[in-house]
């Protein structure tokens, strides 16, 4: 994966070799930084780089961090503008990935929230797919249990409560699987390792309501709204059963690094006929088409970069 060259550190664009905090910082002590993932679209035919729902992300990133009681000076506006300089600065022409860090900066010893400085810092690099196979996923269902919304703001994106989504990917990658679907606490599907799930029932898709300490994905709401809007799919955002897992007829998970990808099996389970259904290869096909600005219903959803101007229509 190529470095970037530059980061949005400490109020401007820096070299990244200069982006650097201490050892002692408290967030690197404690895991109190929250922190975003978002993607930039490289359309060839119109050479722009588009910004998915970036005004969105930014949101939700400023609500993680209120989460956890960090206060910063920016509007999802300023992030935007801030994202849209680095790459211009960058000069990307391809896909990327945006990841910006909100943190405890203060280098002390001391588990709390208050009286500490807060800080952000951005970085953007080329990002092709998070997964190797995006039609025929093999899972398990994770022996580890999604954080519970009592213990870590489940709805956030705190880096902390990462460790739990690391340890469910790698005890299921060692396992020989691709990925896992993780159960709350209740014992009902909550959602991947880093995306949320979706199975297809009877050609109804569900999805895991907000209060099943799922991260409230932003592909997850487009994903409803494209299945809604455009394919005339109904959804339905309810508690989901283990044992409905093995029955569904298409299953597939979305975030902002996965995408859209198909599960095609979980344990020595098929789902469906172990390909990917129907309405998981249209809906996948869609997103694709959207990201990239080639449905004009959609165009408002990006951030072009490369220019101010009105986005030309297609
Ligand atoms: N759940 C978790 C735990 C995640 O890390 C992600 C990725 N951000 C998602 C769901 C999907 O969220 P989004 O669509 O906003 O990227």
């Amino acid at each position: 994966m190529t470095k970037p060259e530059y980061a949005f550190f400490k109020g401007k664009i820096v070299p990244i070799d200069e982006a650097k905090i201490s050892v002692m910082t408290h967030a690197f002590n404690y895991g109190t930084a929250v922190f975003g993932g978002i993607r930039g679209y490289w359309n060839d035919d119109e050479e722009q780089l588009f910004i998915f729902r970036a005004h969105d992300h930014f949101e939700r990133f400023l609500q993680s961090a209120a989460l956890i009681r960090i206060d910063l000076p920016y509007s999802p506006t300023d992030l935007t503008n801030i994202v849209s300089e680095l790459i211009r600065t960058e000069g990307y022409r391809e896909n990327v990935y945006i990841r910006p860090l909100a943190y405890k900066a203060t280098p002390i010893i001391g588990v709390r929230l208050h009286d500490l400085d807060d800080d952000a810092t951005m970085f953007a690099q080329p990002f092709g797919s998070y997964m190797h196979n995006e039609t025929h996923n093999h899972v398990c269902i994770s022996t580890w249990r999604r954080v519970d919304d009592n213990a870590i703001p489940a709805r956030g994106k705190i880096a902390g409560a990462y460790v739990n989504s690391a340890l469910v990917k790698t005890d299921a990658v060692l396992a020989g699987y691709d990925e896992a679907i993780v159960l709350n606490e209740d014992g009902h599907v909550s959602e991947m390792s880093a995306a949320n799930i979706f199975i297809i029932r009877k050609s109804v898709a569900i999805t895991p309501p907000v209060n099943a300490n799922v991260l409230e994905g932003i592909t997850r709401r487009s994903i409803i709204q494209l299945l809604r809007e455009e394919l005339g799919v109904e959804v339905v955002e309810r508690d989901i059963d283990r044992t409905e897992l093995y029955l569904a007829d298409e299953m597939f998970m979305c975030g902002t690094g996965v995408q859209v990808a198909s599960i095609t099996k979980i344990e020595h389970r098929p789902v469906g006929n172990e390909e990917p259904g129907p309405i998981t290869v249209k809906v996948r096909e869609l997103f694709h088409k959207v990201v990239r600005g080639r449905v004009q219903k959609y165009r408002d959803w990006l951030t072009p970069i490369y220019s101010t101007e009105a986005i030309a229509t297609k």
